[in-house]
């Protein structure tokens, strides 16, 4: 590696970013796609310090401390705030830099561009299709299947997936010690590096990930119909926290069922081999995968969740 990353894991990706780098083949735009928390948005953070800063990311220049502080003004970072991305305020962020552009490039960041609905994603078409000079548009992506297939011909892809347990462990032990939590961190985090380090720098998360994992166990183990649906019920009906408290939920299931298969499948002993077969724990996960997807795409929440329950009494 030519430059100080300080990335976990995608080796490949990134030498091949510096490959582009060296040789000056610089797209208009990236798409970096990829599971949520595996880094994406870092690495299009520190591509585009490496493409500004004049001095081979010195991290001392003006350049580089302007971006590392978020002040840089042909430097635009959009991090995902939950929030809806406007086509004005993609118009907007090309304005502010067409104002300043004293740098070598005007590097516009946004993280999760399907938070763009399809009508905006067709008008910023225009903008991809002819970029201002020297706008490069670095995009990442969570769930490329909303993102219009015409914007994806326009970029320059890269797919990242998840890190290595032994690759984040390695990590994760040099730079925060023997941590008491480490293990169950890194099986939670289920090669997500960012989830890891949020994990070990927030108790509070790290507990309410191990109650939902315990919730599970507890569904999975009892027939108690009348509590499962008393859960989806709160979920479906909670404001503000549900999309929080469902990716937690979903998360957390998913890891067990793999979990699960992967002892099944090992011949490892298990409380829950008397209860279910490895082919209804195999129905149960694609189940959860496709609720999962059909609850991306509004389906009737609560509907969908006592469904996914129902397959868990006996
Ligand atoms: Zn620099």
């Amino acid at each position: 590696m030519i430059y100080k990353w300080d990335i976990i894991g995608h080796e490949t990706q990134i030498s091949q970013l510096e490959r582009e780098i060296e040789t000056g083949n610089i797209s208009h735009a990236y798409l970096f796609s990829g599971p949520k928390d595996v880094g994406k948005f870092r690495v299009a953070r520190i591509f585009a310090n490496i493409l500004q800063c004049p001095h081979d990311f010195c991290r001392r220049c003006k350049d580089c401390q302007m971006i590392a502080n978020g002040t840089h003004l042909d430097t635009l970072l959009v991090p995902d705030d939950g929030s809806t991305i406007h086509i004005d305020e993609v118009r907007e962020l090309i304005r502010k830099t067409n104002l300043t552009a004293q740098s070598r490039y005007r590097l516009i960041v946004i993280e999760n561009i399907e938070r763009m609905p399809i009508e905006a994603q067709n008008s910023f078409l225009k903008t991809l299709e002819e970029p201002p000079g020297r706008t490069v548009f670095l995009l990442t992506s969570t769930k490329v299947s909303q993102v219009l297939p015409t914007i994806l011909s326009r970029v320059r892809l890269y797919e990242f997936s998840n890190v290595d347990d032994p690759v984040l462990e390695t990590y994760l032990r040099q730079k925060f010690g023997d941590h008491t939590d480490l293990s169950e961190i890194i099986e939670i985090a289920q090669g997500r590096p960012g989830l890891a380090i949020h994990l070990i720098k927030d108790p509070v998360a790290l507990s309410d990930q191990r109650n939902v994992y315990r919730q599970i166990d507890f569904f999975l183990k009892k027939n108690d119909l009348a509590q499962k649906f008393q859960f989806v019920e709160s979920v479906s009906k909670g404001e503000g926290a549900t999309g929080k408290t469902l990716e937690l939920f979903f998360d957390a299931f998913s890891r067990y069922l793999r979990k699960l298969l992967f002892d099944y499948m090992r011949q490892k002993d298990h409380p829950l081999r008397a209860r279910f077969t490895l082919k209804e724990i195999a129905d149960l996960f694609e189940s959860l995968e496709k609720t999962r997807y059909l609850i991306d795409r509004n389906v009737n929440l609560k509907l969908a969740l006592e469904n996914l329950f129902l397959q868990t009494e006996k």
